[in-house]
């Protein structure tokens, strides 16, 4: 699985917040993106499962 590191402006206080795949947890006002604002799409059933 690929990971990238990215860094991007919160969007509440604007600090510079560094996250993982496009998610990430602001350090100074505590939010936290959705995990559908990420890069990677979520593992779904049908790739884990046997074709
Ligand atoms: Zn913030």
């Amino acid at each position: 699985m690929d990971a990238e590191i990215t860094t991007m402006p919160c969007r509440d206080c604007g600090a510079a917040v560094s996250g993982l795949n496009g998610r990430y947890a602001c350090g100074l006002c505590g939010r936290v993106n959705h995990w559908s604002e990420g890069s990677n799409k979520l593992p779904t059933a049908e790739d884990s499962a046997d074709a």
